[in-house]
């Protein structure tokens, strides 16, 4: 699969290297609190078993799905839950797990939605961000690394649902979408 990527942005040593530096300040901030963290399912799987592992605190874990971008790489801009939280939120602390902030739509859409149910607080931890791409005005207040507006794939990031396994990030060679358009 390496074969497939123009370039690699991100080594796997890279990576974990950083999680477990934001997995630091992260325990830190919820040590005393049992956060419930939701992993935003499915680009969102590895840095959550990541991010969990290196938290070394208190904590409950949980899963949402939402719709996203298919087999394209732009936003739909339509945000829809396809799996819910298996329990309730109220009166906690919430930390959502995500895989990549663009242009902020299906994060700004969770937040509120987390919100409403009268979470205590809803924090978002992004292993990515993409600040070029946003079109409504949210920041996360983790976030691992910025990365340019390319489309990327890798560590939980599909294209496809391919590649999602990779240890480590980069961009695709043009020749692998244009075989898809065959
Ligand atoms: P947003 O709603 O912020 O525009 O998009 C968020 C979702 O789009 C991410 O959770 C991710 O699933 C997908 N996405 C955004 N940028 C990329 C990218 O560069 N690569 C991949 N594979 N998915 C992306
Ligand atoms: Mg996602
Ligand atoms: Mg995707």
């Amino acid at each position: 699969m390496r074969e497939d990527l123009q370039e690699l942005l991100f080594s796997e040593e890279q990576i974990q290297t950083r999680v477990k530096q934001m997995a630091k300040q992260v325990a830190r901030d919820y040590q005393e609190k049992n956060p419930v963290v939701v992993c935003v399912l499915k680009g969102a799987v590895l840095f959550m078993a990541d991010l969990i592992r290196y938290m070394e605190i208190p904590l409950e874990t949980d899963f949402i799905a939402i719709s996203s971008y298919g087999a394209s790489t732009k936003s739909s801009g339509v945000v829809r839950i396809l799996k819910d939280l298996d329990r309730p939120i109220e009166d906690r602390d919430v930390l959502i797990v995500e895989d990549i902030v663009d242009s902020g739509l299906t994060l700004s859409y969770l937040r509120d939605s987390l919100l409403r149910r009268n979470a205590r607080s809803v924090k978002i931890a992004a292993a990515f961000d993409k600040p070029d791409g946003r079109t409504v005005d949210i920041t996360p207040d983790y976030s691992g690394f910025t990365v340019p507006n390319r489309f990327i794939v890798g560590y939980g990031l599909d294209y496809a649902e391919r590649y999602r396994n990779l240890p480590y990030v980069g961009v695709l060679k043009p020749s692998v979408y244009e075989k898809e358009k065959c």
